[in-house]
């Protein structure tokens, strides 16, 4: 199983309750535009990154 090292990222819409999974770049642009499904304001609070859980 060979996976790419990406940004990965969970984006649950604070509105609509919608979860998506996103990479970076998609992330950025949710942020800009808003939820691709109700058209709310997105902050970075609505994103976790699964993969940065190693807080010691
Ligand atoms: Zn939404």
């Amino acid at each position: 199983m060979s996976r790419e090292t990406k940004e990965e990222y969970t984006f649950t819409c604070p509105e609509c309750d919608e979860a998506l999974e996103v990479n970076g770049s998609m992330k950025d642009a949710l942020i800009e535009r808003g939820c691709v499904i109700c058209g709310a304001g997105v902050t970075t609070d609505a994103f976790t990154n699964p993969t940065s859980a190693n807080s010691s």
